[in-house]
């Protein structure tokens, strides 16, 4: 029985990343995984499979009937189409848990650290699976693109401890490559409108409220802001079209650590959650960097 490993839709480079290199531990367990996708490559993504030689997951554009190991997600607003009829028979993820359930149990491996990467390591290591350097490399990617370069407040010190060891496997200099990689995030800010706000978005329930929130990372966030007008429109007909409670666009700043948010929807729920005020639906977040961390949870407790 083929087991597709899959990341979350708007996959970023964690879950690129994971699928395939948990595939691999999965292949060397003598299990028949293939690696999948539940969206496009961004370019940073595309970037990290360039560098390390890799081919890019299938995409799996439903998996009704399918047997699924997620990565990177567990609730089923973020999960590949089809995921309700699939049979999930693993998960190992950094995030809350949500929603989703299974009729069997299942090998459930969550840990609050900075990437799924991280956890992946430590997979490896317990298997007793040698890490290549071409795996090496995408988990580092992997890792280092979640925690901004161990950056993000979501950073911990086993994060920092995977980093060293996966960069001496990789052989690369891990801030010199981090940099490349910010670049290649920021990227995503020459985008329409549209596909900005959507190029690494969640949708979330809390409760009755159906919440998203998009997140821009940058090293300009000017080249965001300046077209701010044009990014709240696209913002509105996205809370329109899908019926949320409200939409928030962080654009964070790689280089200062910080964030702004604009918002759409119901904007008071939103500065009550953030403990801030917007002007103009724009917000001033300082030392904000993590959606997972700094801003999910607290609209989670604003909105439920
Ligand atoms: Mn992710
Ligand atoms: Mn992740």
């Amino acid at each position: 029985m083929t087991r597709y490993v899959v990341g979350h839709q708007q996959p970023d480079t964690d879950s690129i990343t994971a699928a395939l290199a948990y595939a691999r531990l999965k292949q060397a367990e003598g299990v028949d995984a293939v690696p999948a996708r539940a969206g496009e490559i961004n370019p940073e993504s595309q970037f990290v499979l360039d560098r390390w030689d890799a081919e890019a997951p299938t995409r799996l554009e439903d998996a009704a009937g399918e047997t699924l190991l997620l990565v990177d997600h567990n609730e089923h607003s973020q999960t590949v189409a089809g995921a309700r009829e699939a049979t999930i028979v693993g998960v190992v993820d950094h995030h809350r848990i949500g929603d989703v359930q299974t009729g069997e149990p299942i090998h459930f491996r969550t840990e609050p650290v900075g990437s799924t990467a991280t956890i992946l390591t430590r997979l490896y290591d317990d298997a007793g699976v040698e890490i290549d350097s071409r795996t090496a490399g995408l988990l580092l990617s992997g890792l280092l693109s979640d925690t901004v370069v161990l950056r993000s407040p979501t950073t911990t010190e086993q994060d920092r401890t995977v980093v060293q060891r996966l960069a001496g496997i990789a052989d690369v200099d891990p801030e010199a490559y981090g940099t490349e990689l910010l670049q290649q995030k920021s990227k995503l800010g020459e985008k329409a409108p549209r596909e900005m706000v959507l190029a690494d978005f969640k949708e979330f329930e809390f409760g009755s409220s159906s919440v998203g929130v998009g997140q821009i990372e940058t090293v300009d966030p000017s080249a965001v802001l300046d077209q701010r007008d044009a990014v709240l429109a696209a913002m509105d007909e996205i809370t329109g079209e899908r019926g949320y409670d409200a939409l928030v666009l962080l654009v964070t700043d790689l280089l200062d650590e910080d964030s702004t948010a604009l918002v759409a929807g119901d904007s008071g729920t939103v500065a009550a959650a953030l403990d801030t005020a917007f002007t103009d639906r724009e917000a001033f977040l300082p030392g904000v960097m993590s959606r997972k961390k700094q801003v999910v949870p607290q609209l989670e407790a604003a909105f439920s």
